[in-house]
């Protein structure tokens, strides 16, 4: 095979699909992949650890990396802030090996922009797919309500569309075995002798 740089796979989706659950799920298995661990403003909850949940920062720690242009990607998200390391994701890309990032829509977006060879991966719960046939096959509802749940649906679903592939989290087994699929996929595309 000739030489070549690694793959950036990012999962990500809305808050609240269980990215999180996937990607732990993902990694107690084996893989080659290696997981970027990200930076955040946030406080440690119980059991994490500096260095191997997070690096735990503090905001005027995190917005130094920022200025320094330290970071792929940063986010606000719930008051704290979020950011993706470059030195680690290039250094490694450059190793040739696979770096995976799970991080949220914003963030994600971000790294649309700056690495567009990267393979994106939306992660829904299986309600939203069918909300998703809602809006297409009866576009007429008119409750307030139902307006509104459409409206925040149909942004999510606009930004599927940014993203290579889309896996319902309906098990997390399933998930997990359908992102392995995709990291296979992505290298038989790649493929050279
Ligand atoms: P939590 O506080 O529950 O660990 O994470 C909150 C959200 O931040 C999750 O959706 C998680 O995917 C996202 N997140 C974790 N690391 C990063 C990152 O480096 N960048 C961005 N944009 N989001 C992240």
């Amino acid at each position: 095979m000739i030489d070549q740089k690694g793959i950036l796979f990012i999962l990500s989706g809305p808050s609240g699909v269980g990215k999180g659950t996937v990607r732990k799920a993902l990694f107690d298995q084996s893989t080659d992949l290696r997981y970027s661990i990200s930076m955040t403003t946030r406080e440690p909850r119980e059991g994490e650890v500096d260095g191997i949940d997070y690096f735990f920062k503090s905001r005027d720690e995190f917005e130094k990396l920022i200025s320094e242009g330290q970071l792929i990607e940063h986010a606000e998200y719930v008051g704290n802030y979020y950011g993706t390391p470059r030195q680690y994701v290039e250094q490694t890309l450059n190793e040739g090996k696979d770096v995976f990032l799970e991080i949220e829509v914003q963030g994600a977006l971000k790294v649309r922009e700056n690495f567009p060879e990267g393979v994106f991966v939306f992660l829904i719960p299986p309600s939203l797919e069918e909300l998703k046939d809602r809006i297409v096959n009866r576009g007429t509802e008119t409750e307030e309500k139902v307006k509104n749940r459409l409206k925040a649906a149909k942004e999510e679903i606009d930004m599927m569309d940014a993203y290579d592939y889309v896996v319902v989290n309906d098990q997390i087994d399933n998930a997990v075995t359908k992102v392995k699929s995709i990291v296979a996929s992505e290298h038989c595309k790649r493929e050279r002798v």
